[in-house]
């Protein structure tokens, strides 16, 4: 059976021609797919002959929620979803002065092995699909009664992991009939998949895309990120400037903040030195503390040691507030709970 919403735009065009319907089908149906409908039943300027036809073939993927918290502190929500194989992965809706932005999971496990994270414990189960992924704002949105503006793909798994599904679900989200998110609202965050970095550069849309840095030198960075061994810092900051170059867009890195690992002086400076030509912004992470794993973070003066000594570099890098502390709020933490 086919979910109709793993084809893009042209794509359900062409399948709706081929099963003898008229193209102008196409709009309607995507658009009502893009509203979080349950059945075809719900698309009421169809006739019963076409969701007799489309039955047949094809069915209207969903998400249930088997979990939902909302903190007190903030109002960001966490969605445990549900999928239709019984597997589970985590969204989370937060609110901020410009309005909602969502979390999405890319995969349902994570094989990249961070040894911080934790989403990547168990291995990777299997990819999303590119409704799967979708399905998550859809529901989220329809959840909340709210427009969703903002999208980080920063939940459970690795994007540039599961590359083709990713590209669907962008160019299906961003679609005028579907969601309309723009691209500049969408931010993609990688553990440094270089070659598909290369990959997303060309495919020239102008969303933003972060990378998960988390060390300044191949040492550090090799002792805590897996991916490194296979593609160091030096190949991984040329694809960001190869982005930069094809896309115009800046680059934004991730750095974790483990005490005693990642946080001196010195490492604030190699950072530093390493990544001025990109002139990217750095968001500092006080590294969550996840159960099976032994890292702790700092005081909060070993942070804002850490981010004025980047200023004082020249280097933009701001703390990342925390949102949703009372509800596991980080990723993979839920379902692992849960599971
Ligand atoms: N796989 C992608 C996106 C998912 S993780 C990536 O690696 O970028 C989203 C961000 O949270 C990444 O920067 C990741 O390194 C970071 N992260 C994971 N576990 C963390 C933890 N325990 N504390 C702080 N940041 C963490």
């Amino acid at each position: 059976m086919i979910d109709l919403k793993d084809f893009e735009y042209d794509e359900l065009t062409e399948y709706l021609m081929s099963i003898g319907e008229k193209k102008f089908r196409a709009e309607q149906i995507f658009s009502w797919l893009h509203k979080g409908v349950k059945s075809y039943e719900e698309m009421t300027n169809l006739s019963r002959d076409i969701r007799e036809k489309l039955n047949r073939e094809t069915y209207v993927s969903t998400l249930s929620v088997r979990e939902k918290l909302v903190s007190e502190i903030d109002g960001t929500v966490k969605y445990l979803f549900e999928l239709p194989d019984g597997n589970c992965i985590e969204s989370v809706v937060m609110r901020y002065h410009h309005g909602l932005t969502i979390c999405i999971s890319s995969q349902v496990g994570c094989r990249m092995g961070c040894r911080f994270c934790a989403s990547t414990i168990g291995g990777l189960y299997r990819n999303l699909t590119a409704g799967e992924i979708l399905n998550q704002v859809i529901f989220a949105q329809k959840d909340m009664g709210e427009r969703i503006g903002n999208i980080v793909i920063m939940g459970i798994g690795e994007p540039l992991d599961n590359y083709d599904n990713i590209i669907k679900f962008l160019h299906n989200v961003n679609h005028e009939k579907g969601l309309n998110i723009g691209y500049r609202h969408i931010t993609l965050s990688t553990c440094g998949v270089v070659p598909m970095i290369y990959r997303l550069a060309d495919e020239k849309l102008p969303i933003t895309l972060t990378i998960s840095l988390h060390a300044p030198n191949n040492s550090i960075r090799n002792s805590i990120m897996p991916v490194n061994h296979k593609y160091n810092i030096e190949e991984l900051l040329n694809a960001c400037r190869y982005y930069f170059e094809a896309t115009n867009r800046r680059i934004s890195f991730e750095y974790s903040l483990i005490h005693g690992v990642n946080d001196s002086m010195s490492d604030a400076e190699e950072l530093a030195a390493r990544i001025a030509d990109l002139h990217g912004h750095v968001n500092l992470i006080p590294v969550n503390k996840v159960e099976e794993r032994s890292f702790e973070k700092g005081s909060i003066g070993d942070i804002k040691a850490f981010q004025e000594r980047l200023v004082s570099l020249g280097i933009n890098a701001t703390v990342r507030r925390e949102l949703g502390a009372d509800i596991s709020a980080s990723c993979g933490q839920l379902r692992k709970k849960v599971l």
